[in-house]
Order: C-alpha cells, then sequence, then structure tokens
C-alpha cells in the first residue's frame, strides 16, 4: 500500500475520524486559553527544543504528520535529512534502560521546529496531541493539559487503537510509541519512496 491507498483505508473504509475532528477538543482549549491573552506569541519556543522536548508519538500521529508535510510540499530532501540528524544527533534509536526497568526517555529539538515564534511546521489540525496540549497558564507556566488530553484519548481510544493495529499490520512492525523523528522516519522508510 503506498500513502494515499493507507489514507483511504483508514478514513473511508474504515471511517476513523479525520485528524482535525481528533484533535477538536485540544485546538478549543488552545483557543480559549489565547483569548484569555495566554498564548506562545512572544515565545521563541524552547518547549520543541532540546532544552524541554521528550514527546512521543504512535504511527497513527506520525500518518498525521506525514500527511501535513505532504499537502503543504515539505517532504524535501532537506527535511528528511534533518529528520534523520535528529536520530543521530541525539542517539534517539539508541536506548538505555533506568532502574526502573524502563528506557529512557531521551530530549531532542524537534525537526519540525524552525527556531521562531510559533515556529512549528505542523498544521493544527496534525500536530501531536502533546503538542497541542502544552500551553502557557493562568499562573503564566507552561503545562500540560493532562485533562483534556485525558478526554481527548478516551472519545478515541479504540479507534486510534484499532488504526494504529492496522498500521502495524500494513507496514508489518509492532512500533510503540517513540519520538516524533523516529516514527516519522520508521513510517517514511517503511513506505520507500511510496509516499
Ligand atoms: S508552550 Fe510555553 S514554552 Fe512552548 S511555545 Fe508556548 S509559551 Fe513557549
Ligand atoms: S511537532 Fe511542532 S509543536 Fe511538536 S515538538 Fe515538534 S515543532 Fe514543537
Amino acid at each position: 500500500m503506498n500513502f494515499e491507498q493507507i489514507k483511504l483505508f483508514l478514513y473511508q473504509q474504515e471511517k476513523l475520524p479525520l485528524p482535525g475532528v481528533r484533535r477538536e477538543l485540544l485546538i478549543e482549549k488552545m483557543g480559549q486559553l489565547a483569548q484569555q491573552g495566554f498564548d506562545c506569541q512572544k515565545c521563541s519556543g524552547s518547549c520543541c527544543s532540546f532544552e524541554n522536548n521528550s514527546m512521543q508519538i504512535d504511527l497513527l500521529q506520525a500518518i498525521d504528520i506525514i500527511d501535513d508535510l505532504k499537502q503543504k510540499n515539505l517532504l524535501t530532501k532537506t527535511l528528511l535529512d534533518k529528520i534523520n540528524n535528529s536520530i543521530v544527533q541525539y542517539r534517539l534509536d539508541y536506548n538505555i534502560s533506568t532502574k526502573a526497568n524502563s528506557l529512557l526517555r531521551k530530549r531532542y529539538t524537534c525537526p519540525f521546529y524552525t527556531h521562531n515564534i510559533c515556529g512549528c511546521l505542523l498544521g493544527l489540525e496534525y500536530k501531536p496531541y502533546g503538542c497541542l496540549a502544552f500551553n502557557p497558564n493562568s499562573a503564566n507556566q507552561c503545562h500540560s493539559d493532562y485533562q483534556t488530553q485525558c478526554i481527548r484519548d478516551n472519545l478515541f481510544a479504540s479507534a486510534e487503537a484499532f488504526a494504529n493495529q492496522k498500521l502495524e499490520t500494513i507496514l508489518k512492525f509492532h512500533f510503540p510509541k517513540k519520538t516524533i523523528p523516529e516514527v516519522v522516519w520508521f513510517v517514511l522508510t517503511k513506505l520507500n519512496g511510496l509516499c
């Protein structure tokens, strides 16, 4: 299957809610905060750089990201190199176990971060859920809105779990949540230019 066939399968055959619908709650919450004056307009985005970013995504969110980049003709060699370089630079594919028998969650500068104010290449309807949920709040501190994220997750849990399961079957690989560049790179590599 190529990328467009995967999209047709997910959205037409399996009736998965569209990317924007699955993010509606988070985008609405972000809008409400912005109306109260809490937005990212004066910030250069330290949450997207290695100082603070350790965002992880599943296969479905990687499909959404690739979809957005494709529609904007941004899947250039320069961007592909940037995605791959971030894996190498931050050794994201090198697992380190912790005492608690889990894997160390690594920090990295996101390859879609443009180092400007509001500097993300991705549209709101395609960004990772965790990125949308991380905003400044009334105490002028940035934090993750776990409550809204949890409501969203519950609303789409079964549809998204089913989609991820199908994607694993299509891509012939079990892929747990990992960093943004790793999952996007994995999908692009598996599709082997069929985007
Ligand atoms: S969430 Fe916070 S750190 Fe991230 S861009 Fe917005 S204001 Fe800056
Ligand atoms: S996807 Fe966008 S908002 Fe999320 S970490 Fe990357 S640059 Fe930041």
